[in-house]
């Protein structure tokens, strides 16, 4: 019988952002990727793995993931367990979620994200700082803003549905319908597919053309 084997990378440190989210820091190894892409994993030896796109930029010598602890979830309520030392098995890089080469610095982004759908989204812009880009992030709650620090004045854009203090009091939805996307500007979405549903039409009413939508639906 077929036996496949996995890759181990040792954890190095778990980052707790809040009550219920976290970043993994893995070992690099010598992991190429792309910025955009997901990592396929789950503990070592247990059967059950998932997605979770690489949270850590392109020349960091470790790897991340941003990980929302899911009630009831199996993967993810796992890994919030981990302790240093503790091995995963990793499989990947996987996803074209990634911004052409040509593109990079030539044309327009708005990348839009639910929750923990930011994480393509820090390392892109943590890697190719140079890119020209709004990011908008939609969130319940302030302390869901996970690490906006890391993005320059004014790039980034939480949308906050139950709570004042945020950039914007609403959803991503209104956010857009109120701000207007110019038809030239490639947009990312990620996260929620209702979320990424109904931007998807916002935008496309507001004439940007499919070619210039790029998705990535986590659940
Ligand atoms: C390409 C890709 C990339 C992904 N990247 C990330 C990532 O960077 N970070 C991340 O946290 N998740 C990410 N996910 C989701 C992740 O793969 C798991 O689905 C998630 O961690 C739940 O797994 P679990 O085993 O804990 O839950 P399961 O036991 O599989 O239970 C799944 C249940 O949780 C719901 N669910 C899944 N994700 C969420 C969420 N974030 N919030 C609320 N409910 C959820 C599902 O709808 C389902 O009802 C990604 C998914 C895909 C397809």
């Amino acid at each position: 019988m077929e036996t496949i084997t996995h890759n181990k990378y040792t954890v190095k440190e778990i980052r707790d952002l809040t009550p219920s989210t976290y970043v993994v820091r893995l070992e690099r190894n010598d992991m190429k990727f792309m910025p955009g892409q997901n990592l396929n994993l789950g503990l070592s030896g247990d059967t059950e793995k998932r997605d979770y796109s690489i949270y850590s930029r392109k020349n960091e010598e470790f790897l991340e993931i941003l990980v929302k602890e899911v009630e009831d979830g199996l993967v993810s309520k796992k890994l919030k367990r981990m302790k240093p030392g503790d091995t995963l098995e990793v499989d990947g890089p996987f996803g074209f979620f990634t911004i052409k080469e040509e593109n990079r610095y030539a044309k327009k982004f708005l990348f839009i994200a639910s929750g923990t759908g930011i994480a393509p989204f820090h390392s892109i812009t943590g890697s190719f700082p140079e890119i020209n880009y709004t990011l908008i992030h939609g969130i319940r709650e302030l302390n869901e803003a996970y690490e906006k620090e890391h993005y320059p004045e004014g790039k980034y854009i939480s949308c906050v549905s139950q709570e004042d203090g945020g950039d914007f009091r609403g959803r991503v939805t209104d956010y857009i319908k109120q701000h207007p996307v110019d038809n030239e500007t490639i947009c990312y979405l990620c996260g929620n597919v209702n979320m990424i549903y109904d931007v998807f039409d916002i935008l496309k009413e507001q004439g940007v053309p499919s070619e210039n939508l790029h998705a990535e639906v986590y659940f």
